[in-house]
C-alpha cells in the first residue's frame, strides 16, 4: 500500500531532521568538518567522504528540499545563480537552450558572460505565448528554461503546455521557481524536469543567507551530470548556510500564506489608486495571466510591480518617502522590500523606468497600505 505523502506544512516541519542519536539534540548540529573517518577496511562507515561531496547538513537540507519539492533528489548550491548555471550545463556545449525573453538579469548575465562562451546556444523567446516556442525550435534544442511569473513583469508561463512540446521534441524543462516556492508552485507535478530556487529568498526567508538549489523529477543523465557539477566544481552552501535555509524551511507554508495575503491586499489597494498606472500581480483579474495563474498556483505569491502614472522621477520620489518598505533589491525575506528594477539591472534594460517593484513582507497589510498611500500622495 503506499503510504499518503504528508501535509506541506508537516513535510517543512520534519522533512531532514531527526532527533540526534549521540546527544538526543532536538535541533540539528552543525558539522564544520571538512572531512571524515575512513574505517580500517577503506569503507567510510557513516557515507561522508569529504565536504564538497556531502556534509551532514547539507544532505538534511537536499532531503527536505526533494521531500517539499516532491523530486527523487536535490543539489544544494552556494547560490541561485550557481544552481542556474550547473543546469545550464547540464546539456552540450552547442546545443540549444529556449530562454524567455523576460528573464531575471542576473541569469541573462551569466548567459551572455559566461555560457555563451562555454558554448551555449541560447535563444530569447516570448515563453508565455507556446506557439512561439515552437517556432523557435530547433533540431538541437535540448532545454527550456522557463521562469514564472517572470521578474519584474510577472509575466505567466504555462508549464504543463511547454513540458508537453519540450518531452516531445525530446528535451528537458526547467522552471526557475524562486518566486514559487512550495506550496505556491508545483512545476515537477505540472510536468517541469527540473526545479531551480534561489534559497536565497523565499525558502530561506530572512534575507540571511545566500543559496540556490536544484530539485530533479528523477535521476537520469542530465541530474547525474548537475550532481557532478556540484560536487566538483565546489560552489556548495556551507553547512551553516544550509542550516539556516533548513530553519527556514521549516516556517516556509505559514510565512508563504502571509506573503500571498498581503501582496493580495496591495494589488488590490493600487489598483484602485489614480498615481498608479499599472499593477501587475496575477492575482488581478485584468492580468493576462490570471486565469492560467489560478490554475497553475496556489495563491498569487508575495512580488508585484507597479508603475507610477507621472513617470520615472516620480516613481523614485515615491520609493524615497516609503517608510515601512526598505529601498533594496532582493525577495522573501520578512521585511518588505521596494526596489527601483531598471536602474538595478542596469543599461540594456527592458524594465519600464517607471516601474516599482515590491516583495511584501510579514508585516500587517494594513501598515504596508498606509506606507503606500503616504508615499503615493505627498
Ligand atoms: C535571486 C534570484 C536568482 C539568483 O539567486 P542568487 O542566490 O542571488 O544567485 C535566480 N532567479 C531568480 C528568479 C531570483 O529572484
Amino acid at each position: 500500500m503506499r503510504e499518503e505523502r504528508p501535509h506541506l506544512e508537516t513535510l517543512a516541519v520534519h522533512a531532514g531532521s531527526a532527533v540526534d542519536a549521540a546527544t538526543g539534540a532536538v535541533t540539528p548540529a552543525i558539522h564544520l568538518s571538512t572531512t571524515f573517518e575512513r574505517d580500517a577496511d577503506g569503507s567510510y562507515p557513516h557515507g561522508y567522504v569529504y565536504t564538497r561531496g556531502g556534509n551532514p547538513n547539507r544532505n538534511a537540507l537536499e532531503e527536505a528540499l526533494a521531500a517539499l519539492q516532491g523530486g527523487a533528489e536535490a543539489a544544494g548550491f552556494a547560490s541561485g545563480s550557481a544552481a542556474a548555471a550547473a543546469v545550464l550545463r547540464s546539456v552540450e556545449p552547442g546545443d540549444h537552450v529556449l530562454v524567455p525573453r523576460e528573464l531575471y538579469h542576473g541569469i541573462r548575465k551569466l548567459i551572455d558572460g559566461a555560457l555563451r562562451p562555454w558554448g551555449l546556444q541560447a535563444e530569447a523567446v516570448d515563453m508565455t505565448d507556446v506557439a512561439a516556442v515552437a517556432a523557435a525550435w530547433r533540431p538541437e534544442t535540448r532545454l527550456v528554461w522557463v521562469e514564472t511569473p517572470s521578474n519584474p513583469l510577472l509575466s505567466i508561463t504555462d508549464v504543463a503546455a511547454v513540458a508537453e512540446l519540450a518531452h516531445e521534441r525530446g528535451a528537458r524543462v526547467a522552471v526557475d521557481a524562486t518566486w514559487t516556492p512550495p506550496g505556491v508552485a508545483d512545476p515537477l507535478a505540472l510536468g517541469a524536469d527540473v526545479v531551480v530556487h534561489a534559497t536565497t529568498k523565499y525558502l530561506s526567508g530572512h534575507s540571511d543567507v545566500l543559496g540556490g538549489a536544484v530539485v530533479t523529477a528523477r535521476v537520469d543523465e542530465a541530474w547525474r551530470r548537475v550532481r557532478f557539477l556540484q560536487q566538483n566544481e565546489g560552489a556548495v552552501p556551507s553547512p551553516f548556510d544550509c542550516w539556516l535555509v533548513l530553519r527556514g524551511i521549516r516556517t516556509l507554508p505559514y510565512r508563504m500564506r502571509a506573503h500571498t495575503e498581503g501582496a493580495a491586499r496591495v494589488a488590490a489597494f493600487l489598483a484602485g489608486r489614480p498615481e498608479v498606472a499599472r499593477v501587475y500581480y496575477p492575482g488581478l483579474a485584468d492580468h493576462p495571466g490570471h486565469e492560467l495563474a489560478a490554475r497553475q498556483m496556489r495563491g498569487f505569491g508575495g512580488m508585484l510591480s507597479f508603475r507610477v502614472a507621472a513617470g520615472s522621477a516620480a516613481a523614485m520620489a515615491v520609493a524615497a518617502r516609503l517608510r515601512l518598505f526598505t529601498r533594496a533589491t532582493s525577495l522573501g525575506g520578512v521585511e518588505s522590500l521596494a526596489e527601483h528594477r531598471a536602474s538595478i539591472e542596469g543599461p540594456g534594460t527592458t524594465t519600464p523606468d517607471d516601474l516599482l517593484r515590491l516583495s511584501i513582507g510579514l508585516e500587517h497589510p494594513d501598515d504596508l497600505i498606509a506606507d503606500l498611500a503616504q508615499a503615493l500622495a505627498s
